[in-house]
């Protein structure tokens, strides 16, 4: 299983390739590599690619292997607390089919699951899918899980309780179900549907709180405790608000969306809302923006930290307000200007996945766990 995950990645990395660069590359015996792939193409995971490519010296044309992009689709969920997204996509994150769900309150976690996969079995029904091998869900969730269990812990802002998302889902819908939190998934999305380069990502969600995931080597780290990620509940020094999660003095409570809400209440009109603080924004209000830069500046110091830990190729951010090219371009400003150099900054960069798919987190850990037979993910 580890040799079929490494040929799988480095062809999803690197396009299509010969058996012989896939040995070399992979570091097995070309005997090896024929005997491997031969089962591969056998079971549908591999396709030739017939015999398109540059001569050699021989004069005999190079056969390349490639990922049958097109045969498999996989099921995809988000489970936010603005509501639930599905869809149906093919290996390389293209969408087939996509439905919004609304989430009710009122409604116990197990019926908006039930009500999850009936959308998601009407997914499938999808004509331009008839001949693909469907592999199963991957979903991404808003807070920690227990991946071993495939349960939610706590949905924040969703659920109160643990609820056993992948026992219910597999039981409706019989297939292979992944669970992983949103922002993780997010994370995985970007690094594989992103063409993200070079394999260390430092991933940032922002908004409603301050997400965000570790990739080294291509791989999630998710920490000795789960907990790696959890920029959001960095302390910052002379601060005596208390925080959501019960501790006092958290990052999110200076330098979330409602904090930079909170640092226009000044103002001799502040925006009521980040709509409001957005409509500012778009119009060049001085004196919103400046009132946004201790919000910034605080975001930036941890970025800082951040990049200064863990030395990521990229710096990738998503969400809210951060998505706004004016907002993003000061945070780059207060990252330059708190260092002395562009060094941190010159990491930065705005997320691929578009905010109304948060869907393809799911289906990065679907094609991971379910094609490319990656047991450390999902
Ligand atoms: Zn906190």
């Amino acid at each position: 299983m580890p040799r079929r995950h490494s040929l799988l990645q480095l062809l999803r990395r690197h396009g299509p390739l010969s058996r012989k660069d896939l040995a070399r590359l992979v570091g097995l015996t070309p005997a090896s590599v024929t005997i491997l792939t031969g089962r591969m193409l056998a079971s549908g995971f591999l396709l030739e690619l017939g015999e398109e490519v540059s001569q050699n010296r021989a004069g005999r044309r190079k056969v390349l292997l490639d990922i049958p992009y097109d045969k498999f689709v996989v099921l995809a969920a988000s489970i936010e607390s603005d509501g639930m997204t599905a869809a149906l996509c093919r290996l390389n994150g293209t969408v087939v089919a996509r439905q919004t769900l609304p989430l009710n309150f009122q409604e116990a976690p197990e019926e908006a699951l039930i009500r999850l996969a009936k959308t998601l079995t009407e997914l499938v029904q999808d004509p331009r899918v008839k001949n693909n091998r469907l592999l199963g869900l991957g979903v991404g969730i808003v807070g920690p899980i227990d991946r071993n269990r495939g349960v939610s812990l706590h949905a924040y802002g969703l659920w109160n309780q643990e609820v056993p998302v992948v026992a219910i889902l597999e039981r409706e819908l019989e297939l292979p179900v992944c669970l992983e939190n949103n922002v993780r998934a997010l994370a995985l999305a970007e690094m594989d549907f992103g063409g993200l380069e070079g394999g260390r990502q430092l991933f940032l969600k922002y908004g409603p709180g301050i997400g965000a995931a570790l990739i080294i080597d291509h791989q999630l780290s998710t920490g000795a405790h789960n907990r790696s990620g959890e920029l959001g509940h960095t302390l910052v020094p002379a601060n005596a608000l208390v925080c959501r999660c019960g501790r006092t003095g958290c990052l999110e409570t200076v330098a979330s969306p409602q904090a930079m809400i909170d640092a226009c209440l000044n103002l001799p009109s502040p925006p009521a809302t980040l709509k409001d603080l957005r409509t500012a924004v778009d119009a060049g209000d001085e004196e919103v923006l400046n009132a946004l830069v201790p919000v910034l500046d605080h975001l930036a110091t941890a970025l800082i930290n951040a990049v200064q830990l863990f030395d990521p190729h990229w710096l990738v951010v998503y969400g809210g307000f951060l998505n706004h090219p004016e907002i993003l371009k000061r945070l780059s400003d207060s990252m330059g200007r708190l260092t002395g150099d562009a060094q941190a900054a010159a990491t930065l960069r705005h997320c691929t996945i578009p905010e109304d798919a948060p869907f393809l987190g799911g289906a990065a850990v679907a094609v991971r766990r379910l094609f490319l037979g990656d047991s450390a993910t999902g």
